[in-house]
């Protein structure tokens, strides 16, 4: 059984203490919005429910839900529950789905969001014997700030890196024996890719764990990632509106992350008719923040599609789990009339032999979807014969086809070109103008 917590009673509370402590935070929270949020007063209003209502997490279904949709609309302010001069810092989305939205802190609340990633890079093997390597951007995007609180708090050297200039980060990690690594797992795959090409072999990386998040990634290119650095690599879920990275991690088990629930309460519920769904089901993840002061937004819908689990883990924690979210409502596309997620795409690819280097490009001709992924050859398979390549496009076809029940039409490219990305990748290219 592991003994890496950060905060041990917490992450191995009962689940009786959990749910009173969760109750008592809930109480007290659902008062401090309702007195000083206009915004979710007028829905708390319109649905009839009062504070004096919510008793406990038993009473959560009650409250309306917060959509991005809302947080536009009050932009900047407008779900703000703390005066200004409170609040100490901004962060904001990487907008990979549309306008941006602010999130406020108080000092408070970095605190407990440097706490929540304090816990993932312990449970990561984290120590204050480590050096930490964090290449998740800094500046609004909330990765880099984050990461860097928890590093400090778990005592690890920290090396600021923020993400991009690839050559550096390598001569720094190998320079100053970088033991964890942390960036996007699309940014990790490169950083992978280019330690191979300079002659690297696992054992040759200082490198010992990885926190890898801010965007979907599957199990297969978690092994890849695995082999190539020659660690063993930590998923990590977070989103600006609740805080950013941390609002879950993973353990040593790697069946899902651990929800760092006393802060964020999670619900799965139907997308459709908004239902809070029994554990074990799938359906859209909803966050509750226990304690946030500055923005503590109330059964905020993530539109992030997964599953919840109370099962018992091997490292100890009570935390409930999460499954690795497999795309957003909205990262679906609807291609002819089906649904296409990414992550399947990225599946058939690596169970292939191909590297996760792909995008996907989807049009409208004659008022008819065409669906095109275009994916990079890789070294092994590399070959310029017209008839090799023919074969190798349509046998990739025939595995998605399987896969997605619609046939896309494949295109292999020469290594690398496709463009990389230090931060979330650019998956899907959507040309069609539907509205
Ligand atoms: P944006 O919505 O602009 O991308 P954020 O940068 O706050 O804003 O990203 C939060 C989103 O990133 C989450 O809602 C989720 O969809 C995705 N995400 C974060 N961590 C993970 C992870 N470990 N696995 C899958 N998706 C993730
Ligand atoms: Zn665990």
């Amino acid at each position: 059984m592991s003994k890496n917590y950060y905060q041990q009673e917490i992450e191995t509370m009962s689940a009786e203490e959990m749910r009173k402590l969760q109750s008592e935070k809930l109480v007290k929270q659902v008062k401090h919005v309702y007195e000083n949020v206009p915004y979710y007063r007028n829905l708390m209003d319109e649905k009839g429910v009062t504070p004096d209502d919510i008793k406990g997490i038993e009473d959560l279904h009650k409250l309306p839900f917060l959509t991005k949709a809302d947080l536009r609309d009050a932009y900047p302010y407008g779900l703000l529950a703390k005066p200004l001069e409170e609040c100490v810092r901004i962060q904001s989305t990487s907008g990979t789905t549309g306008r941006r939205v602010v999130a406020f802190y108080t000092q408070n609340d970095v605190n407990l969001w440097e706490d929540c990633c304090a816990r993932a890079i312990v449970a990561a093997g984290g120590t204050n014997k480590d050096v930490c390597q964090v290449a998740y951007g800094y500046g609004l995007f909330t990765g880099g700030p984050g990461l860097n609180g928890g590093s400090h708090k778990v005592g690890c050297l920290t090396l600021p890196m923020s993400s991009g200039n690839t050559e550096r980060q390598i001569q720094f990690m190998t320079d100053l024996s970088a033991t964890i690594l942390c960036c996007t797992p699309s940014y990790a795959a490169y950083i992978g890719e280019t330690l191979k090409e300079q002659g690297y072999k696992p054992e040759d990386i200082p490198l010992k764990a990885g926190i890898f998040g801010a965007e979907p990634w599957t199990e297969e290119m978690r092994r890849n990632i695995e082999e190539t650095l020659g660690i063993k690599a930590y998923d990590i879920y977070g989103l600006t509106e609740t805080s950013g990275p941390g609002v879950a991690f993973e353990c040593e088990e790697q069946t899902g992350m651990h929800v760092n629930e006393d802060h964020f309460y999670a619900e799965i519920i139907d997308p459709e008719t908004g239902e809070v769904l029994p554990e074990g089901s799938k359906g859209e993840l909803v966050f509750t923040s226990l304690d946030k002061e500055a923005f503590p937004l109330l059964r905020y819908r993530t539109r992030d599609i997964c599953v919840l689990s109370r099962k018992k883990c091997s490292c100890g924690r009570t935390l409930v789990k999460m499954a690795k979210p497999m795309g957003r409502t909205d990262d679906m596309l609807i291609i002819r009339g089906v649904n296409v997620f990414p992550s399947q795409i990225e599946t058939v690819l690596l169970k292939e032999g191909y590297e996760p280097n792909y995008q996907i490009v989807v049009d409208r001709v004659k008022n008819n979807d065409t669906f095109e992924v275009n994916v990079e050859m890789t070294n092994e398979k590399f070959t310029d014969k017209l008839s090799e390549i023919i074969a190798m496009e349509k046998s990739l076809a025939n595995a998605m086809k399987t896969m997605l029940g619609i046939n896309p039409s494949v295109h292999l490219l020469a290594p690398k070109s496709i463009a990389r990305s230090e931060g979330k990748a650019v998956r899907v290219v959507d040309k069609r103008k539907l509205v």
